[in-house]
C-alpha cells in the first residue's frame, strides 16, 4: 500500500474519533483528532480572556499551537490539558471560535503537514472537504441525536462529570447549527464520502466497515496490477 489518507467526518457524538483510533492501529497509521485543535485554542482564548473580535493577537495564538499526543492525553505546548480541553465551558464555545476563517486557515495547515509520506487516519468536520480532498477514502458518518446525546453523556461520565441527558441536547444541537451554516468550510457531506448511519453499531462495526472497504479496493487494484 502507497500513502493512504483516510478522511473521517460527520457531527459530535458519531463514534468518528474512536473508529479513526481504531483503524489507524489495525492500519499501523498516524491518527489525528482535528477536533483537538479548534478545543485547544478554544480553551486559550477562554483562559486567557481574548474576544473573538480581537483577530490579530487570535492569529499570533494559533500560529504558536503546538499539539503532542502520548497514550490518551493530550500536551499543548508542552502542558497536559487533557481534562480541559473537554470541559462543557470549552465544548459550548468551540463552534464559535471554529466558524473564525483566519483560525482555520492556520489550523488546516498544521493538518495537513501530520499527512507525512505513509499517510494519516484523521477524523473531524472538513477532512474530506477541505483538509484533505485528495484523500484516498472518505467516510461520513451521521446518527440518531438521542443516541449521540447518550453517547457524549457517557463521555463526560467517563471525565467525571455528571451532566443533564437535556443539557447535552441543547449543546448538540447548538453546535451541529454553527458548524453545518457557517461560511468557511461547513460540515457537509463530501460528494465522493461513503456513508455510514452508526445509530445501532458499536465500535468494532465500525472499524470493520471502513477496513473491508479498504482492504477490499487495495484487493481489486492489486488484481487489476
Ligand atoms: O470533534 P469535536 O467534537 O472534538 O470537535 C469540536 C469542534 O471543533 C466542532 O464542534 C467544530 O466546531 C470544530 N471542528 C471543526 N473542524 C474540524 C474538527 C472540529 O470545525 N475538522
Amino acid at each position: 500500500m502507497g500513502k493512504l489518507i483516510i478522511a473521517i467526518d460527520g457531527p459530535s457524538g458519531t463514534g468518528k474519533s474512536t473508529t479513526a483510533r481504531l483503524l489507524a492501529e489495525k492500519l499501523n497509521l498516524p491518527y489525528v483528532d482535528s477536533g483537538i485543535f479548534y478545543r485547544a485554542i478554544t480553551y486559550l482564548l477562554f483562559k486567557n480572556k481574548i474576544k473573538p473580535d480581537e483577530i490579530k493577537r487570535i492569529e499570533q495564538i494559533a500560529k504558536k499551537i503546538n499539539l503532542e499526543f502520548k497514550d490518551e492525553d493530550v500536551y499543548l505546548n508542552g502542558i497536559n490539558v487533557t481534562k480541559e480541553i473537554r470541559t462543557l465551558d470549552v465544548t459550548n464555545r468551540v463552534s464559535s471560535v471554529s466558524k473564525i476563517k483566519e483560525i482555520r486557515k492556520i489550523i488546516v495547515e498544521k493538518l495537513r503537514n501530520y499527512a507525512g509520506s505513509r499517510g494519516v487516519v484523521m477524523d473531524g468536520r472538513d477532512i474530506g472537504t477541505v483538509v484533505f480532498p485528495e484523500a484516498n477514502y472518505k467516510f461520513y458518518f451521521f446518527c440518531d441525536l438521542n443516541t449521540r446525546a447518550a453517547r457524549r453523556q457517557q463521555d463526560f461520565l467517563d471525565l467525571g462529570h455528571k451532566i443533564p441527558l437535556k443539557k447535552i441536547l441543547l449543546e448538540l444541537k447548538k453546535r451541529d447549527e454553527l458548524d453545518k451554516n457557517r461560511k468557511d468550510s461547513p460540515l457537509k457531506i463530501s460528494d465522493d464520502a461513503i456513508e455510514l448511519d452508526t445509530t445501532n453499531l458499536i465500535i468494532e462495526e465500525q472499524v470493520d466497515f471502513i477496513y473491508k472497504r479498504i482492504v477490499s479496493a487495495n484487493n481489486m487494484l492489486n488484481n487489476e496490477l
